[in-house]
């Protein structure tokens, strides 16, 4: 990326511009007690500070060695790129936040193409330092001048926003963390004269399966055309990817969409959310599967695969706390205030069941299917700590109290409270585990 440093203008400069970059702290320390002065000295040719060649190779020692000098963090090299923007590039994530804690700006443009930091960790597909610029976003001055939302759909010089750069260099993490903190799924490229790309027609051209699946969970529009009047499947066909192709079909079945406009699902705790998004992930890649049977394409194996555990595991929690919707998964999720009990894929398909619809939200807002009360907040299913069935292992007629103790305190519910057998079982994994969520399909 053109930060070599060559063409430095003395030998003196040169030796101190690699130690910088080979982070030779003692090197660097006694160049700058002898030449204080070389601090503020820039490569010829790409004007690169000593900062900047720390922030690109990941020198968190150098680079703390020159904050600590009053070395402005928002230095400009040729490009008017940043030292924030090369570790953004170049991944550096403890440099990233280096920078972000010394006052680094995050909205600074470069001569380049007019990209962001946050553009440059999307592009290069860095996730870690795109978390990390987009949760101080929330904090920096930033948030109050242009305003959160608008930051994360910042536009370059071309009018991509990150998300657009993401999906086009199939960068699928970097995709999900976008849209979860509010990009705009179908902002098109547009300039003033044409209509321009979606985030969708870009994943078709780059063909990536991961990166079109996120968006389509996240409501993007496959009838949506580009300035040429094409919709991404036409995109994908052209560049011969059949599986994007597959499910860029208008005619394919038309995925489960992330249910974001309701009140309950925006303030979901972490947890809750994991396990409605691995649901979600899950149900969708059913549906791709059926999508691909038939076709010449098969599916490689599912990402979120890691979550799930051996199916022993998964059979016996299901034969003992089912739900009692499906009767086929476990109950992982509570619904607030009744306190009814489901799995997350039938509160997905509660919460699914009619399109997201803004306009119409107040009147679909779901029910709970047991009571038919207002759906006010989704949890977790408690399942007990380790430290709870410790004390309760004091009473050897533990298991069946706890199956009284369930029943009495739901009334007209019994069926739904996990008879307690299945807590034995749930004890070697966390509330946040996914482990009950095996898909037996
Ligand atoms: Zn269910
Ligand atoms: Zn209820």
């Amino acid at each position: 990326m053109g930060h070599g440093l060559s063409c430095s203008r003395n030998p003196t400069e040169l030796e101190f511009f690699m130690a910088v970059r080979a982070g030779h702290l003692a090197k660097v320390e006694s160049s700058l007690r002898i030449y204080p002065d070389i601090l503020y000295q820039t490569t010829i040719y790409g004007r690169l500070s000593a900062l900047h060649i720390a922030a690109a190779n990941g020198r968190l020692e150098v680079l703390s060695l020159l904050l600590s000098r009053s070395v402005h963090p928002d230095l400009l090299n040729r490009h008017r790129q940043t030292p924030l923007m090369l570790a953004a590039m170049h991944g550096k994530i403890a440099c990233v936040q280096k920078l972000l804690e010394a006052g680094a700006n995050i909205l600074m443009f470069d001569s380049l193409l007019g990209r962001t930091c946050l553009h440059y960790a999307a592009y290069f597909g860095h996730s870690d330092c795109l978390q990390t610029i987009i949760s101080a976003a929330h904090y920096s001055p930033v948030a109050g001048s242009w305003g959160f939302a608008r930051f994360v759909n910042v536009r370059d010089g071309n009018g991509m926003t990150p998300l657009h750069l993401a999906a086009r260099q199939r960068r699928p993490n970097c995709v999900h963390i976008l849209l979860d903190n509010g990009a705009l799924v179908g902002a098109p490229t547009g300039g003033y004269r044409w209509a321009g790309s979606t985030p969708l027609h870009l994943a078709a051209r780059g063909g990536c399966l991961g990166c079109v699946r996120e968006l389509l969970t996240w409501g993007a529009d496959r009838l949506q055309r580009d300035s040429s009047g094409r919709i991404p499947y036409v995109i994908a066909l052209k560049c011969k990817h059949g599986e994007c192709a597959a499910l860029l079909n208008p005619s394919s079945a038309e995925p489960l969409v992330w249910p974001k406009p309701l009140k309950f699902i925006s303030d979901l705790s972490p947890d809750t959310k994991v396990l409605l998004e691995t649901a979600l992930m899950e149900a969708n890649l059913l549906r791709e599967k059926k999508i691909l049977k038939g076709t010449m394409f098969s599916l490689p194996s599912p990402p979120h695969s890691e979550v799930k555990v051996d199916d022993d595991t998964g059979s016996e929690a299901s034969d003992t706390e089912l739900c009692c919707i499906c009767f086929e998964q476990a109950c992982t999720i509570e619904v607030q205030d009744c306190g009814h009990q489901m799995c997350a894929h039938c509160t997905l398909a509660l919460c699914c069941y009619k399109k997201p619809n803004t306009a119409t939200l107040l009147s679909s807002a779901p029910v709970c299917p047991f009571c038919r009360s207002e759906i006010a907040r989704l949890e977790v299913a408690k399942t007990k700590t380790a430290e709870e069935l410790d004390k309760d292992t004091s009473s050897k007629l533990r298991r069946p109290r706890r199956s009284r103790n369930f029943c009495e305190g739901s009334s007209s519910f019994k069926c739904l409270s996990p008879p307690v057998s299945s807590f034995g079982k749930l004890i070697g994994h966390k509330p946040a585990d996914n482990s009950d969520l095996l898909d037996k399909s």
